[in-house]
């Protein structure tokens, strides 16, 4: 319902939007989804091409893996007003510069900032959103989702879904953290979660961002991307990961992870157990985990793991990645057979699917994936994905999918047939 930019095929084509309520923030002009790998020059955009298109609005226009945005000038005074800097780089995070100043893109921790900064939906456009987007994953044949940027604002439009008894998805949420001094505040926005019971809710923990995402060669790799001095961003050092961590295990409740890159998964592992050492017992999920390597995967077999991947990534990634990764890290890629063979529990999903919602398009991928590409070879995945899609708690969904290679049949959620 909001404003998606895949349809843009050059940095110009923002000149064909119509301006819909249902993409403004307050006055901002809010889209999601351009992809400068599309375009002909393959360059990133420039503020001056949405000052020409948009010289009196503020605009914020994500990047298609929601790791970088791409603004106006409008929007820049807006940002300096609430104090953001733009002459300074933030740690885990990048204000582009070139001879004029800035070309109008933030990515990751820059990224994020600015995004906080942005005026709130309005209740009934969050309640219409809520509502569609449920409809769109029953019809892909889901009955249950995580989502793990969570808020107590979200939760109690939920709750008013569900009591008018239209919710059709069961909801696994974690609250979003910033940063460690963000930590009390998203546990304060856990309890207040906790406080309102909805059958279809269950409120789990928190997540915090510690690495960016292939797409833009942030995902933090043990190695340097292909021909470029650059081996991605981490976000969090070693301690605050730590910290965040024991923050949430000494609360008893639930950490979750967004790491891409395989040495972002192994920073994360190494702190883990070493919370663990000092005694604290908890549950940690980490999101993605597109790179993985072997010495981490034995650290990670002696702690509560869940592994959250997407299997439909390797569809549209699968295409470049040898462009963009060495041999060593491709054969890091997409470990899903040895998750499942040194019983790690793996769920599919993630914490923001960027990718179409498609129960088939999962499935596609885990079948094509060992013979898509050769030059990227991915291990078969030996048992079936099905047991990796169904929530492992069949008594709290009661929801069932019936579905053939080409169509989802029938859809029942919570017993009643929806679809
Ligand atoms: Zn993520």
């Amino acid at each position: 319902m909001g404003l998606s930019l895949n349809f843009m095929r050059t940095e110009n084509s923002v000149s064909e939007i119509k301006i819909k309520p249902e993409y403004l923030r307050g006055d901002w002009l809010v889209g999601f989804g351009w992809d400068q790998n599309q375009w002909p020059n393959q360059q990133l955009p420039h503020l001056k091409t949405l000052d020409q298109f948009f010289p009196d609005r503020p605009v914020f226009f994500s990047r298609v893996d929601g790791h970088s945005s791409w603004i106006n000038s409008v929007a820049m005074r807006e940002f300096k007003k609430q104090g953001y800097d733009f002459s300074a780089d933030i740690i885990g995070g990048k204000i582009y510069h070139d001879q004029n100043g800035f070309t109008g893109i933030l990515s990751d921790q820059a990224h994020i900032k600015a995004l906080m900064l942005l005026p709130s939906f309005s209740d009934s456009q969050i309640e219409n959103f809520c509502l569609t987007s449920m409809k769109i994953f029953n019809q892909a044949g889901f009955t249950h989702v995580r989502d793990l940027s969570m808020t107590s604002h979200l939760w109690k439009i939920l709750c008013k879904i569900q009591t008018a008894g239209q919710q059709t998805i069961c909801i696994d949420g974690f609250i979003t953290a910033e940063s460690v001094s963000d930590l009390p505040r998203a546990f304060s926005e856990y309890l207040d979660c906790e406080k309102n019971k909805n059958p279809y809710l269950r409120i789990h923990g928190l997540k915090i961002f510690v690495d960016g995402s292939l797409g833009s060669k942030t995902a933090y790799l043990s190695e340097n991307y292909l021909n470029e001095n650059n081996s991605g961003l981490i976000s969090w050092s070693n301690s605050e990961i730590q910290q965040a961590i024991e923050f949430c295990w000494s609360k008893k409740i639930a950490i979750a992870v967004h790491v891409i890159g395989d040495q972002a998964v192994h920073q994360v592992a190494l702190a883990a157990r070493t919370v663990s050492s000092k005694g604290y017992e908890g549950k940690i999920h980490l999101e993605h985990v597109q790179l993985l390597r072997p010495e981490t995967l034995s650290i990670l077999k002696s702690l509560h793991v869940t592994i959250h991947m997407q299997p439909c990534h390797w569809l549209s990634d699968h295409l470049w990645l040898d462009q963009a990764l060495s041999e060593n890290s491709m054969s890091y890629l997409f470990q899903w057979q040895k998750i499942v063979k040194n019983k790690i529990p793996l769920h599919f999903g993630s914490d923001s699917p960027i990718e179409k919602t498609s129960l088939l398009n999962n499935k596609k991928a885990i079948e094509q994936s060992p013979n898509l590409n050769p030059k990227v070879r991915i291990q078969k995945l030996e048992s079936d994905f099905k047991a990796y899609h169904a929530h492992p708690d069949s008594a709290w969904t009661r929801s069932k999918t019936v579905f053939n290679d080409e169509q989802v049949i029938e859809v029942f959620f919570d017993s009643k047939k929806i679809i």
